[in-house]
Parts: C-alpha cells; structure tokens; sequence
C-alpha cells in the first residue's frame, strides 16, 4: 500500500494560507483538505462542514476528552483543533492530506508525524501582512491587532519548519509550493 503525504501549512494571519490553499485544491483531485473544528465564530460567508466545524467550548472540551482531535491549540482566544479521523483514514488510503494551522499545531504534528512536509509561509513584510489582514475586511480591530502580536512570534519559529516560502506574487507561491508537494518523496 502506497503511503499517504501530509501537508502541513502554516503561517500568520493574513499571509495567504487560505487563498493559496483553495488554489491547490481546485486544481489538484489528488488533495484533500483536514476540516478543523473551531469554537471561533464563522466568519461572513463560511459554512459550517466546509471552512470548519464551529463548535461551542463545551463541545469542543468533549472532542479532547474524548480524544477526537490529533492536535488542538488555543489561538486569538478561540480553540482550534485537527479531528484524527479523516487525517488517519485518508493517510492509511494512501492518500494526500492538506492541514492548515498554527504554530503550536504544527509543532504537534512534527512530534507525531516527522516525515510530514511541513511549509511556513511568510510575508513579504509585516506592514503588507497588516495591509492584507486590513483589506480582508472580516475581523475587527482588537482581533487584528492579537493577531499581528501572534504574527511576530509565529514568523520568529519559521526556522523549525521544513520550507519556508515568502508569499509575495501569489502566483509564484503556488508554483513553488506545487513543486515542493510533488516533487517530495514522504
Ligand atoms: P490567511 O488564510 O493566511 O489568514 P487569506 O488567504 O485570508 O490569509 O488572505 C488574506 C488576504 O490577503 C486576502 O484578502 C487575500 O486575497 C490576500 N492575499 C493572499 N495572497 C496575496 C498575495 N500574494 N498578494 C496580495 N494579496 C494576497
Ligand atoms: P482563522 O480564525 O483565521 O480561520 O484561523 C486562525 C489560525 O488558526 C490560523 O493560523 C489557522 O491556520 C489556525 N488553525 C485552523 N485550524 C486549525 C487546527 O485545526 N489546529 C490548529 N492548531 N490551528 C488551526
């Protein structure tokens, strides 16, 4: 049986995760996404099942102490966590998983699985991160501003990751990013 590659993809708020992961999945059958569950509130226009599993505190504190979830972490005053089942099912199917999460997720999976690819990306600089968190137009004021301190201590551990990519031309990320994913033996 073929193994399945596991994608980590991590980065600051604002640098372009989600857009570059949609980028991916439209254009790649062969990836799937992890759908994580979240006690933050959907966002205008996320649905629920698709962006994540918004779940309250309480639900979310079951899924830990049920041990549902491969990692979790609290971000931003909201907890975040990755549901172990399609990530198992998906990997033993010998299939290829996309994980989009923070820090302290990441480093989780790296404990877990060590031979998972795992990309940091980073942001042409932090002005242009405000500037895209800004023109998002989707958190308010004080949540952009826990998120752009997090930024900071998030870029300083791009390091332990095993590429980092600075997200300037989005184009050229995406191509830089495919040519990691399938060009990578894991
Ligand atoms: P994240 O998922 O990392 O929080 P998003 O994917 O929501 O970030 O992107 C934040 C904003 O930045 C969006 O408005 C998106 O369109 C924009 N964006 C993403 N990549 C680039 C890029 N390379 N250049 C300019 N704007 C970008
Ligand atoms: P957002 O609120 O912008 O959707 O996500 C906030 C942060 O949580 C982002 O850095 C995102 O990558 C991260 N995140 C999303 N899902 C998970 C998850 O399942 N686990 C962890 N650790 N982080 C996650």
């Amino acid at each position: 049986m073929s193994t399945g590659k596991l994608i980590v993809i991590t980065g600051p708020s604002g640098v372009g995760k989600g857009t570059i992961v949609r980028s991916l999945l439209a254009s790649h059958s062969q990836l799937s996404l992890s759908i994580s569950a979240t006690t933050r509130k959907p966002r205008s226009g996320e649905i629920d099942g698709r962006d994540y599993y918004f779940v309250d505190r309480q639900k979310f504190e079951a899924m830990i102490d049920n041990d549902r979830l491969l990692e979790w972490a609290e971000y931003a005053g909201n907890y975040y966590g990755t549901p172990k089942d399609k990530v198992e099912e998906t990997i033993n199917l010998g299939k290829w998983i996309l994980l989009e999460i923070e820090l302290v997720g990441a480093r989780a999976i790296k404990q877990i699985f060590p031979s998972s690819l795992r990309l940091f990306i980073l942001p042409p600089s932090l002005t242009e991160l405000e500037r895209r968190l800004r023109s998002r137009g989707k958190d308010s004021e004080e949540v952009i501003i826990r998120r752009l301190a997090r930024a900071k201590e998030e870029i300083a551990a791009s390091q332990e990751f095993t590429h980092c990519i600075t997200n300037d031309n989005l184009g050229k990320t995406i191509q830089e990013i495919e040519k990691l994913i399938f060009d990578c033996n894991i």
